[in-house]
């Protein structure tokens, strides 16, 4: 088993890498986002010696909280966007074909409510599939009032003429993060979570290097490298007041939250798109690991951070949008999980209070010193942005240009997929090596309910560099983000386990378990008032 070799104590191969590279890095790429992931895998693929460091764990920050969706972005078509889209759907394309187990093809259907949207629609969304030509997942196509109701049999009635059915692709974002940090790994490069850049070195104003630390014993690292580059999402302004304490603003923040409910209260294959919110915005209602997830929001903050966190007037939002399309309205105590995530959107020129109209496309800069900076984009088109990235450092150096190959390199686990009714399908080819464990020790399964199995941790720990309870319960599988009470419930099972393999102590399980309840009760629904939190649909509880 190739792979089991390649990631037993898996971080530990990594940080001997670090200490092995007495020489310069061709490419080092801070931060372990769907951007960093991006720019290490374009960067490996042109055969360069890549290192990327995270602070913390792979796609902690925005990328492990967005919408799921793999998508040339219906409402960047509705804002003119066409090269965007386009990219996008090329994009989405590639994705198809390179992570199977972990990019479905979902249908979406726009109800339609009036006959002007049923024109609106039916041709937009023809433009859609002809600007992704032979790429697109299928043909959009106006279906009738009795079709819609079969299709989402929970949607309001009232009015109703039909519906706009359209294909578009679904994931899972973290997941896809740790595979691409494999990927870049198998490929020769070295990838490592919980290594953060401490501070840049120059020589004669020039970037030269970086003191890493690793935060888990704080040791340092001094390494070169010909190019730096700054992908480190809404926190790429701290990078570069490191490079230049008066640097200017380069982004603005805006948060998106979503909420989580049980799958009874949109019981469909399909997803439902709502184009126009009250004010203006785009509501998702997504069927994803066998719940549903209702997103999302778009307010500015001033602030970035890892944990950002829902507003309460987010929530109602999205409750109030989502209770006017869906037959029984949800309500607060129904909510399984609520997470927030922020977009590094690239600042516009004049400033602006709304960041709903800032383009997603992103944006490559250049310090004087010589370091470079990804700003903006999307989790779609995270391959493209590193090909782009890759393309303007070769120009920019002056380095003989290299051909990309990202386009075509499989994804690690890469695999036909079996279908939604397999838990472990988002696995691809591990699956069969997670399973043949489990067929050993039966009964095993930690939370029946999430579909969670004993072997899955061990999976997560030895070849998936899971190092923390909340990697496990939030990232490794998506237990946090699908219910948060239940990924309580099982916490201290996982950490028992994880401290059995990680060879850790009692200390270290108390400590896990203490900072992953301070952290999961965020994402339970917390009457503000009263400090009680509603646990699962029981109602009031302690949690
Ligand atoms: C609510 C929401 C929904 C979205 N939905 C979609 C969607 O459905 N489809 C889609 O295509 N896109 C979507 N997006 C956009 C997409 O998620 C983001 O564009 C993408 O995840 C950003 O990735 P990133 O790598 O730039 O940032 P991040 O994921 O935040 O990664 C940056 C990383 O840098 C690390 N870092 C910071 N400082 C340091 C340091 N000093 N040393 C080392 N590491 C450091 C951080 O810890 C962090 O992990 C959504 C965004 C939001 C907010």
């Amino acid at each position: 088993m190739k792979s089991s070799l390649i990631f037993k104590t898996a971080r530990e191969n990594q940080l001997q890498q670090l200490e092995d590279t007495l020489l310069t890095w061709d490419v080092l790429v801070i931060g372990g986002g769907a951007t960093g992931l991006g720019i290490a895998l374009d960067a490996i693929s042109r055969g360069y010696k890549t290192l990327l460091v995270e602070q913390s764990d792979f796609a902690k920050g925005t990328s492990s909280r967005s919408t799921k969706l793999i998508h040339g972005g219906v409402r960047y078509l509705a804002q003119g966007d066409v090269r965007l889209v386009r990219e996008a759907s090329i994009e989405r394309g590639l994705l198809c074909r390179n992570a199977p187990h972990l990019v479905k093809n979902q249908p979406f259907i726009i109800p339609v409510y009036s006959i002007w949207d049923k024109y609106k629609y039916t041709i937009g969304l023809k433009l859609y599939d002809w600007i992704a030509g032979k790429l697109s997942l299928g043909s959009s196509v106006f279906i009738s009032r009795q079709q819609t109701l079969e299709a989402l049999p929970g949607i309001k009635q009232d009015g109703l003429l039909g519906g706009v059915r359209y294909q578009d692709g679904q994931f899972d974002d973290a997941r896809l993060a740790i595979n691409l940090a494999q990927t870049i790994i198998e490929k020769g490069g070295t990838a490592l979570n919980y290594v953060r850049v401490r501070d840049l070195i120059k020589d004669q104003n020039k970037i030269k290097g970086a003191i890493l630390q690793d935060v888990e014993n704080d040791k340092l690292y001094e390494v070169n490298a010909r190019a730096i580059i700054n992908a480190t999402g809404v926190f790429v302004d701290d990078i570069l007041r490191m490079d230049n304490p008066s640097a200017q603003k380069t982004i603005c923040v805006s948060q998106g939250i979503h909420v989580v409910l049980d799958k009874k209260f949109f019981p469909a294959q399909y997803a439902l798109m709502i184009p126009k919110t009250s004010d203006g915005r785009v509501l998702f209602a997504v069927p994803w690991h066998n719940k549903l997830i209702l997103g999302t929001t778009d307010t500015p903050v001033a602030e970035a951070s890892l944990e950002p966190k829902a507003m309460e007037e987010e929530i109602d939002f999205i409750l109030e949008t989502a209770g006017e399309f869906l037959t029984v309205k949800p309500e607060r105590k129904d909510i399984l999980s609520i997470f927030a995530g922020l977009r590094p959107l690239a600042a516009p020129k004049k400033d602006s209070d709304t960041t709903k109209e800032i383009s997603r496309s992103h944006k490559i800069t250049t310090s004087p010193s010589g370091l470079f900076t990804m700003l903006g984009g999307k989790w779609t088109t995270f391959r493209k942005m590193g090909e782009d990235m890759m393309d303007h450092i070769e120009k920019y150096s002056g380095w003989k240009r290299r051909k990309s190959r990202s386009a075509s390199i499989k994804i690690h686990g890469a695999a036909p997929s079996n279908g939604i009714s397999d838990p472990l399908d988002y696995y691809g080819s591990d699956a069969a090596f997670i399973k043949q464990h489990m067929n050993g020790s039966s009964g095993q399964w930690i939370s029946p309910a999430l579909h969670i199995h004993k072997e899955q941790v061990r999976w997560a720990v030895e070849h998936e560099m899971a190092r923390t309870l909340e990697d496990v319960l939030s990232r490794r599988t998506r237990a946090l983000l699908l219910d948060a009470a239940e990924s309580i419930r099982i916490a201290e099972t996982v950490a028992r386990y994880m401290a059995e393999l990680l060879k850790k102590d009692e200390l270290w399980i108390l400590q896990q378990l203490e900072k992953y309840k301070n952290l999961a009760s965020q994402y339970l629904y917390q009457n503000k008032q009263t400090g009680a939190v509603y646990e699962l649909n029981k109602g009031l509880n302690a949690i």
